[in-house]
């Protein structure tokens, strides 16, 4: 039996209120969390990991695994969500670190990151996340995933069927319209852009060299 998380902070206010917090974590989450409780015996994926069954069930298509892979991959996608997030008065801000000396080598600067991540997510079509991830070697990437799809899903199988060239989920702004309309409604940019001061960047740089 998977369980709703526990939130860090009480509240995100004002960039996210607290009435998208309480539906989006009380309502939209918890349901991810029933539905996948519902499914799971006798599916032959019970009692494993949520990331060994999201990436198991993402290689199904359609039936019970694509119920149980669109409500695992939620889980997932909103425990990393909303546990990457604090505060504003508490931010934690971007300090050196080997995550930024990496990000300042790829895009130039956090601005520039920020700036291409932004677009990246207002680009999506339709509802979805979109990703900053590591590949095995540290380098990374920003991934545009529909629906509940998320990194740890894009990896290659080897010749004998080990799961190889996985990708790291680190962070991700949640695009579908439930986590910004009541505030924000059609301004999807506006949101993504107020989101940077609450992202706690210590939670991100512990995913990172872990
Ligand atoms: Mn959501």
């Amino acid at each position: 039996m998977f369980e709703l998380i526990k939130l860090p902070y009480k509240s995100l206010a004002p960039v996210i209120s607290d009435q998208t917090l309480s539906f989006h974590y009380g309502k939209h989450l918890q349901a991810y969390v029933d539905n996948l409780n519902k499914l799971l015996p006798g599916s032959g994926l019970d009692g494993k990991s949520l990331e060994d069954i999201v990436v198991l069930a993402s290689e199904a298509s359609g039936g019970l695994m694509g119920s149980i892979f669109n409500n695992a991959g939620q889980v997932l996608n909103h425990n990393l969500y909303f546990t990457q997030f604090c505060h504003f008065d508490q931010a934690k801000r971007a300090e050196k670190s080997a995550l930024i000396a990496q990000i300042v080598k790829q895009w130039g600067s956090l601005d520039a990151f920020k700036e291409e991540f932004e677009a990246k997510g207002v680009g999506l079509f339709g509802s979805g996340w979109v990703w900053l991830a590591a590949k095995e070697d540290g380098e990374l990437v920003i991934l545009q995933c529909p629906g509940a799809d998320n990194p740890i899903c894009h990896f290659e199988r080897s010749p004998k069927g080990e799961v190889e060239k996985s990708l790291r989920p680190l962070l991700t702004f949640d695009v579908w319209e439930h986590a910004y309309y009541l505030d924000y409604q059609n301004r999807r940019a506006a949101h993504l852009q107020a989101l940077w001061p609450l992202v706690n960047w210590k939670v991100i740089e512990e995913r990172y060299t872990k």
